[in-house]
């Protein structure tokens, strides 16, 4: 074919005679077939919320529903939820054995690039302890979006510190003496500290911080979102922690899972004619002896076949055959 002839966007092909052809790649769409068979598409895979689901497998539930498996990224808007829940629930054990911290601290940072938080976190602490005795902290990582408009469009990181051990009434002293030291080290301006005096008041401050506000960190980061200082966790074991916190977690979310089954349920009784008293006793049982919600059983993973070929080559006429065509084409009507 003359380049004139091309396509617009086609590639250029100079030595087309020279070059095999190739069939290009053309995605098929994501279904899937489950060991027994189930057809899984594209909607089942979104049903999750993770835009990035892994592909392939799947947790199947107690009940036989299959679920898609999420990517389990932090920098997943869905998936990490799931970790800041996890990081409350440890947080608030954490309290329960060892108090609640009294302050919490800001830390901001001006450089877009600045990856130095260990060092001058650290750094800041010792100054602190120095100057307010000893206390023993939890740092949380957080960034901002880039979009407000003195940015640049850069998303800085800035890290929450709750101090356990440091007197919240002087909170403000802390604050100054932080603020000096902070600029020293980082050149950042931006410090607070306040005073946080309940367990709740920590949740709250969490769930402000890291659940609802938190930005996922940016591509570059690859480092630990979470860092107790020595002693944070008291008595306890933190990796422990971190299992009781996950099984409360995943055990919440099952009797959420199962109250909404049984909601569905008995909208779908009720809407067929049965009587709401009926349904209810159908779906929750007699009203002086009402079903329990079983305890929740571990899912188990499954493998899934990928419906078809994971590209399917589209065929596509060679110069011979198109010449071919064209001469056989023509040969009907020289005929007729
Ligand atoms: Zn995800």
């Amino acid at each position: 074919m003359s380049a004139a002839g091309r396509a617009e966007g086609a590639p250029l092909v100079l030595h087309a005679d020279k070059c095999p052809e190739r069939a290009p790649k053309v995605a098929v769409p994501d279904v899937w077939v489950s060991p027994d068979g189930e057809v899984l598409d594209a909607g089942w895979l979104a049903s999750l919320g993770c835009p990035n689901p892994r592909r392939g497998g799947a947790f199947r539930l107690p009940d036989g529903q299959l679920v898609p498996v999420g990517c389990g990224s932090y920098r997943c808007e869905y998936c990490r939820v799931r970790d800041a829940l996890v990081l409350c629930e440890m947080v608030r054990e954490t309290c329960a054995v060892n108090g609640p911290p009294q302050v919490a601290l800001t830390l901001t940072s001006w450089r877009p690039t600045y990856n130095r938080w260990s060092r001058d976190v650290r750094a800041l602490t010792a100054t602190l302890r120095g100057a307010f005795g000893p206390f023993v902290h939890l740092g949380f990582l957080e960034w901002t979006t880039g979009l407000a408009e003195r940015s640049g469009g850069h998303r800085r990181g800035h890290m929450h510190l709750l101090a356990r051990g440091l007197d919240p009434g002087r909170a403000a002293d802390a604050n100054e003496l932080a603020g000096r030291e902070w600029k020293r080290l980082t050149g950042a301006t931006r410090v607070e500290a306040e005073a946080i005096r309940t367990e709740a008041a920590v949740i709250a401050y969490l769930g402000r911080h890291h659940v609802k506000q938190a930005q996922a960190p940016p591509e570059s980061f690859t480092g630990r979102r979470t860092r107790p200082s020595r002693g944070w966790y008291g008595p306890l074991d933190s990796k422990q922690v971190r299992q009781r916190a996950t099984t409360v977690v995943a055990d919440r979310a099952h009797r959420a899972r199962v109250v909404q089954q049984r909601a569905a349920a008995f909208g779908e009784l009720v809407a067929e004619g049965l009587p709401e008293v009926a349904a209810a006793d159908a779906v929750y049982g007699p009203e002086h002896d009402p079903l329990p919600i079983p305890p929740r059983e571990p899912a188990e993973f499954v493998k899934l076949r990928r419906l078809g070929e994971r590209w399917v080559p589209e065929r596509r006429e060679t110069e011979s055959e198109r010449f071919r065509r064209a001469m056989t084409a023509r040969r009907p009507a020289d005929a007729a």
